[in-house]
Order: structure tokens, then C-alpha cells, then sequence
């Protein structure tokens, strides 16, 4: 057996969730106050931070803040969105998709309903790694903070995180923000920092697994053949690999003849490289945007998923009137789309704008998605719904 092979990305993108008022943005504008001191960030205040612009994300407006900062060893992007909502379109749609995600509960308030939603949201959208912050420990004694990181071991197990191994950090938000140099001030984010870059491993390309490109563009080179064009999402794709092109119900056996970075031939690409494969008696009329060219048998091609979708009310530009089983749309993800058929849980009877849970998609034609891949769903080219792939059914 062969190690893994991996590229180090430099970048981690992080993000603040938990309870409404369990001190998240104080606990974002304490991270960059510390590290300012280091000249490793620009400090951002409570109420800049809070007064987020609101961004358009794939046709839902999302209130969120994106933060810069660095450690001595990695850059991180925080996201740190004002208001319950916020997050849960935020991570539904996969805006800013986060490696990390600090859990913030408050201390003499423990475990609450949005800190549940947010941590069961966190695990359907596929967040592998949370740092626990138990905040406000200034207003507690220790008995409590114990209690707190008790109940959060639990919460964790209960919804599939590894509850005994989680890092837990108890601190004052506000103490830091304010300077304090004891125990729950500073020190306790620090103490933060370095646990995000010792426990979040780096993010890393995965070079293991076979190849996978989505197709972004396909030509022909007279005298040559089609040419598709696209980015390495995982593997190694090397000269006369045998592979499939797939997608949109059909399955295309091929072998890659050639690669090519920025024009040149090259014998092998790795995942993150933009390249152009000429690919051996494919024909032009064959070849979509957004089928996937993958090492050959595997991947397979299914028209069931799983799905955690998020209905926009009527003022976000959603619908009017709730959504039942057999909800049939058009569905779009990267560069493609395909007509699909939503089905809800048996057990529930129709949802409303303002809604997110789990839906059933089949789609018209068979597709290659995998989890974690975000799409929309539009009626009349208004999108009326966000969502990303939890699981693939066969
Ligand atoms: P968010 O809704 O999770 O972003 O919470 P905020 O950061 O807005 O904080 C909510 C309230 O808790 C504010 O009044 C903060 O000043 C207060 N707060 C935040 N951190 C602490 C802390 O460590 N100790 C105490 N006593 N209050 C805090
Ligand atoms: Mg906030």
C-alpha cells in the first residue's frame, strides 16, 4: 500500500456558528484584535463586522462577513454571518464553503436550539472539522464550564462528530476584545489559533484517488480531434489513461491522448491544474458541459440524491405557495442543468418558503454529482430554491 499523495493548499477557510448572541462576531472581531498586536491582521471591529454587506450567492442574498487573517502558519478566510438565517442559506448554498467551523456556545447559557441546527447542518453539508469555544466563562464558575463542555461532548456524538476528540476551548470574547491579558482573555484565543492550525490538518488536493474533471468547454482541432477543457478536481490524469466521459445518461469509453498545460504536452496533470485533453475517437456532438471525465469505471451514473435544499420566501424572490412531493424544475449546478423531480420525506406533508430539510431529486438523465456540490433550482429563470447533494442513491 502506497501513502496518500497530497499538495499543500496554504488557504483554510473557517467560519464562527452557534446560538444567536453566544458572542460569534465578538469572538471574530477578539481573533483579529489578538493577531493585529502580531501584525498578522487588520483589526475589524464588532460593528463593522456585524454591518456585513449583503452579498449575492447563487441568486440568495446573504448577509456575511468575510474576514482575512493569518497565523504564523496558514491564512485563514473567516465567515461570520449576523443572523440565524443568514447561516443556514449560507451553508445550504455552499457560499463560502467552510473546511473548519467554530462551534461558539456561551457558558451560562449552554447548548441551544440554533446551536443544535447549525451543528447538524454543519455535518449535512459535510464540515469534517469543529473547534469547540465555550464563551462568556467570565460569567461562569468552573463546575459549569465543565458541565458545558459535557453537554457539547454528547452534542457532538449525537450528531456523528467524534465527541471525545473535539478540541474545547473555554475563553471571554469580550475580555479579549477588551485587551485582558489573564487566563479567559487573550490568551484563551491564541489558544484558539493554534488549536485551528494544529487540528484542522492542512487542506489538501487529493492526489490519491482517481481522476475527475468536469467538463467546463470542448473543441475540435481539425486533423487532431475534440479537446475538452476543464480542471482537475482529485487524482492524477496521465497520457494514454484509459477513462470514461459520463453524464446526461450517457457512458463513453476513451483513452486521454494527450495533456495539456497552459499549450504545452505534459505526461501527467494533478488535481487544481486547468488543463486541455485530447481524448482518442471522441466525436465533437458527444461531448456537454458539465459531464465529468473520470479515470475509467470509477464513477458511477445515478439520477437519485439526497438532498438539503433551502426554499426562498416570496421577499427573497421565492415562491408564494408551498411545495409538495412530485415538485418537478429545472435544476442547476456548475455550468449545466437538467430537468428534476422533487419528492419530500414521506413523513412530511409540503414545506413553505422560508423552509430547509431533506428532499429526494431524481433527475430526468443520469449524472455524475457528488456530495457536497451545490445547485439551484429555478422556475422561470427565478431561482426559487438553493441546496447541496448530501447522498447518492442508486
Ligand atoms: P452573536 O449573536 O453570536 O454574534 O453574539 P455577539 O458577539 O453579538 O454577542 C452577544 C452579546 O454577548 C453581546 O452583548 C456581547 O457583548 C456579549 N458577549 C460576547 N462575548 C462575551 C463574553 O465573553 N462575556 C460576556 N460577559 N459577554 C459577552
Ligand atoms: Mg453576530
Amino acid at each position: 500500500i502506497t501513502e496518500p499523495q497530497f499538495v499543500e493548499k496554504k488557504h483554510c477557510n473557517i467560519g464562527t456558528i452557534g446560538h444567536v448572541d453566544h458572542g460569534k462576531t465578538t469572538l471574530t472581531a477578539a481573533i483579529t484584535k489578538v493577531l493585529a498586536k502580531d501584525g498578522l491582521a487588520q483589526y475589524v471591529s464588532y460593528d463593522e463586522i456585524d454591518r456585513a454587506p449583503e452579498e449575492k450567492a447563487r441568486g440568495i442574498t446573504i448577509n456575511a462577513a468575510h474576514i482575512g487573517y493569518s497565523t504564523k502558519l496558514r491564512h485563514y478566510a473567516h465567515t461570520d454571518c449576523p443572523g440565524h438565517a443568514d447561516f443556514i442559506r449560507n451553508m445550504i448554498s455552499g457560499a463560502s464553503q467552510m473546511d473548519a467551523a467554530v462551534l461558539v456556545v456561551a457558558a451560562n447559557d449552554g447548548p441551544m436550539p440554533q446551536t443544535r441546527e447549525h451543528l447538524l447542518l454543519a455535518k449535512q453539508v459535510g464540515i469534517q472539522y469543529i473547534i469547540v469555544f465555550i464563551n462568556k466563562a467570565d460569567l461562569v464558575d468552573g463546575e459549569l464550564l465543565e458541565l458545558v463542555e459535557i453537554e457539547m461532548r454528547e452534542l457532538l456524538s449525537d450528531f456523528g462528530y467524534d465527541g471525545n476528540t473535539v478540541p474545547m476551548i473555554c475563553g471571554s470574547a469580550m475580555k479579549a476584545l477588551n485587551g485582558d491579558e489573564t487566563e479567559f482573555g487573550a490568551p484563551s484565543i491564541r489558544k484558539l489559533l493554534s488549536t485551528m492550525d494544529e487540528y484542522v490538518p492542512p487542506i489538501v488536493r487529493d492526489l490519491s484517488s482517481p481522476f475527475l474533471m468536469p467538463i467546463d468547454n470542448a473543441f475540435t482541432v481539425p486533423g487532431r480531434g475534440t479537446v475538452v477543457v476543464g480542471t482537475i478536481k482529485r487524482g492524477i490524469m496521465k497520457k494514454n489513461a484509459e477513462a470514461d466521459l459520463l453524464g446526461f445518461g450517457q457512458n463513453i469509453k476513451t483513452t486521454i491522448s494527450d495533456v495539456q498545460i497552459f499549450k504545452n504536452s505534459v505526461p501527467e496533470a494533478l488535481a487544481g491544474d486547468n488543463v486541455g485533453v485530447l481524448l482518442r475517437g471522441m466525436k465533437m456532438k458527444s461531448v456537454q458541459t458539465g459531464m465529468l471525465l473520470t479515470a475509467a469505471k470509477s464513477c458511477f451514473l445515478t439520477n437519485h440524491y439526497k438532498a438539503k435544499i433551502y426554499f426562498l420566501t416570496r421577499n427573497e424572490g421565492g415562491r408564494r405557495k408551498p411545495i409538495f412531493s412530485r415538485y418537478s424544475q429545472q435544476m442547476f449546478s456548475g455550468t449545466w442543468n437538467i430537468a428534476v423531480r422533487i419528492d419530500l420525506e414521506p413523513t412530511q406533508q409540503m414545506m413553505m418558503p422560508g423552509d430547509h430539510g431533506e428532499v429526494y431529486l431524481t433527475l430526468l438523465e443520469d449524472m455524475v454529482m457528488t456530495v457536497g456540490q451545490p445547485f439551484t433550482v429555478r422556475e422561470n429563470n427565478v431561482t426559487v430554491a438553493t441546496g447541496i447533494i448530501t447522498e447518492t442513491l442508486s
